[in-house]
């Protein structure tokens, strides 16, 4: 029952550790980096603290700084399917990302000079605990170690160039990911909390986890059929309607921008977008 960071300590070295009220307990061994991925198959609660900082004091890192897999699930609720045009799919649709796509609550997403399509789209990310192969509906729950704020930021663009998605999904530093890993235990109305994203304070996305098409259950038996999962893999579970690209004007993400995704309980994500100069 519990929250968890992963952040770079004082000395550079990367860690991971338990919130307790404004203060950090260190999980990790001090002077030597340590990853909470390589920690959420064992008994986090029993894990002591080395030391403890102020929260304040840490730099935060992405949830998962180095997962060994990123999946992302499109076209996940009604709204949003409605709204691109497509009819309801009989499948997930899946993506992926590379971890160098992920940059942590606070830090700057970044729009490349490639597009001026750059899009948000607010998520609940499933974090894996328990890895798995053909994991089936009925046991998967029990494999998600807890769940996070994502920001899958879109170049949509470079998503349209033909019928996959990936190149407009994982330029670098364009997903926000955090705070914290909530335990599931901390959430038993996962469904009632609603992902609500505010650009620039507008709010442009609101609905309820309830509302996804293919629910957790469903996706990491899916992902798990043909992606044996790990401990920290990340499943991005989709966006609701109200992305900029389908408004009319369109609504993107520009420098000076600040992008906020609140799920509830789960957490807020908050990344100022910044563009990058070559
Ligand atoms: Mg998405």
């Amino acid at each position: 029952m519990a929250r968890y960071i992963s952040f770079l300590r004082p000395d550079g070295t990367a860690s991971f550790g338990r919130i307790e009220g404004d203060a950090v307990a260190d999980l990790g061994t001090a002077g030597t980096s340590a990853y909470l991925k390589d920690a959420l198959d064992g008994d986090l609660a029993a894990l002591p603290a080395t030391t403890t900082y102020a929260y304040a004091d840490v730099k935060l890192l992405p949830v998962i700084p180095n997962p060994s897999k990123i999946l992302c699930v499109g076209l996940n609720y009604a709204t949003h399917v409605a709204e691109t045009g497509r009819d309801q799919l009989a499948y997930p649709a899946i993506f992926t990302r590379w971890a160098d796509s992920l940059v942590a609550h606070g830090e700057p997403m970044v729009r490349p000079p490639e597009t001026t399509r750059f899009d948000y789209e607010g998520e609940l990310a499933v974090i894996i605990g328990k890895g798995g192969r053909r994991i089936s509906r009925e046991t998967a729950l029990e494999h998600v170690a807890g769940y996070a704020v994502f920001h899958d930021g879109s170049v949509r663009d470079w998503q349209r160039h033909n019928i996959q998605f990936t190149p407009g999904k994982t330029f670098p530093a364009t997903a926000g990911f955090g705070p914290a890993l909530v335990t599931p235990d901390e959430l038993p109305d996962l469904a009632e909390q609603r992902v609500q994203t505010r650009l620039n304070g507008q709010l442009v996305q609101d609905q309820p986890v309830s509302d996804l098409i293919f629910d957790i259950a469903t996706v990491i038996a899916y992902c798990s059929t043909f992606a044996p999962l790990s401990p920290g893999d990340v499943i991005a579970t989709g966006t609701p309607g109200g992305v900029g690209d389908k408004r009319n004007p369109p609504l993107y993400m520009k420098g000076g921008d600040v992008c906020e995704i609140s799920i509830g309980k789960v957490g807020t994500l908050v990344n100022p977008i910044i563009d990058e100069v070559i």
